[in-house]
C-alpha cells in the first residue's frame, strides 16, 4: 500500500515538472478593454511540426468576443435603419440615387452647404426643421434625400415622403380591400428621427374639379402637426403668397415655419442645368 502511494506521488511529481517546463505564466494584468484579469502564457508545442517551439497567448480576455457582439449589434441596427427607410419611404425612382456627392450645387452652393451643415449639427435633443422653398426642379428634393441618407449613415432613422404619394396612400386605405388603415400609415411616421415631407402642395391637394381638397389639407395638417417638436424637412414649390390662399393652407404653412430655417431655391431648372452641363 505504501509502495503504491509512493509510486503515485512520484508520477504526480513528474507530471508537475513536465507541466511547469512546458507552460509558463509570463505576466498578469487587468485588461483595459474588458476589465478581466488576463494571463499571458507561454506554452511549448509537444506535438506536431512545431514541436518544441514556444507560443505566447492570452487567457481570460473577452475583448474579441465583446467586439464581435458589438459588431453584430451595429449591423443589426444598421439593417433596421435601412429597413425603416425602405419600408416607409415614398420616393420617386429618379430620386433614389440622389446623394450629396452627385448633387451639382451650381447657383445653389449656399443651399448645399446649409443642407450639409444640418447633417453635421444634427442633434436628436435639439429638433430643427428645414424648409426648402422654390421653383420646380432646382434640387430641393435631391438635397432632402441626401440629408435623409446621410443621417441614416450616421445611425439615425429617417423617412422620405413624397407628400402627394402619401395622400394617395392614405386615400387608398379607405378601400374596403385595403390591408392597412390610415392610422398605421400616419403612425409609421411618428417615431422616425427625421421625416422629409417632399413636394407639399404641388399635387394631391386638388380635387378632380380643380378645387383645393379640404380633406387633403386637413390630412396634411394632421400629419405635419403630429411631427411637431421633431426633426422635419419640408420642400414646396408654392410661394408664401400661394400659402395665403386659404385658411387651411395658412395653417399648414405656419406649422412648416415653426422652428424652421427657410432655404430659398429659385432658379434654373435643376434637370435642365444638369443637361446643359452634360452637353458642354
Ligand atoms: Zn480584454
Amino acid at each position: 500500500m505504501e509502495a503504491l502511494e509512493a509510486i503515485n506521488q512520484t508520477i504526480q511529481k513528474v507530471l508537475n515538472t513536465t507541466m511547469d517546463s512546458n507552460f509558463q505564466i509570463v505576466r498578469e494584468y487587468v485588461c483595459e478593454g474588458c476589465g478581466n484579469k488576463v494571463q499571458v502564457i507561454r506554452t511549448k508545442a509537444l506535438l506536431g511540426p512545431n514541436k518544441g517551439e514556444w507560443f505566447e497567448s492570452k487567457k481570460g480576455c473577452d475583448c474579441e468576443v465583446i467586439e464581435l457582439i458589438q459588431k453584430q449589434q451595429q449591423e443589426a441596427k444598421k439593417s433596421r435603419i435601412n429597413r425603416i427607410f425602405e419600408e416607409n419611404s415614398l420616393i420617386n425612382p429618379a430620386l433614389r440615387e440622389a446623394t450629396f456627392e452627385n448633387f451639382e450645387p451650381g447657383e445653389f452652393r449656399l443651399a448645399y452647404e446649409k443642407a450639409k451643415k444640418y447633417v453635421d449639427e444634427f442633434d436628436i435633443n435639439k429638433p430643427r426643421n428645414l424648409l426648402f422653398q422654390g421653383t420646380f426642379g432646382t434640387g430641393k428634393s435631391h438635397l432632402s434625400v441626401s440629408i435623409a441618407k446621410a443621417l441614416t449613415e450616421k445611425g439615425y432613422t429617417a423617412i422620405f415622403i413624397s407628400t402627394p404619394k402619401l395622400l394617395t396612400k392614405i386615400r387608398n386605405t379607405y378601400n374596403k380591400d385595403s390591408e392597412i388603415n390610415e392610422e398605421q400609415v400616419i403612425n409609421a411616421l411618428a417615431n422616425a428621427d427625421l421625416v422629409v415631407f417632399d413636394d407639399i402642395g404641388a399635387e394631391g391637394i386638388y380635387e378632380e374639379n380643380g378645387r383645393i381638397s379640404g380633406w387633403a389639407l386637413q390630412k396634411l395638417f394632421e400629419i405635419i402637426d403630429q411631427r411637431a417638436g421633431k426633426h422635419n424637412i419640408y420642400t414646396t414649390n408654392l410661394t408664401s403668397a400661394e400659402f395665403e390662399r386659404t385658411k387651411e393652407l395658412q395653417r399648414i404653412f405656419s406649422r412648416m415655419l415653426m422652428n424652421s430655417e427657410p432655404i430659398i431655391m429659385n432658379g434654373t431648372d435643376y434637370r435642365r442645368r444638369k443637361f446643359l452641363k452634360e452637353a458642354k
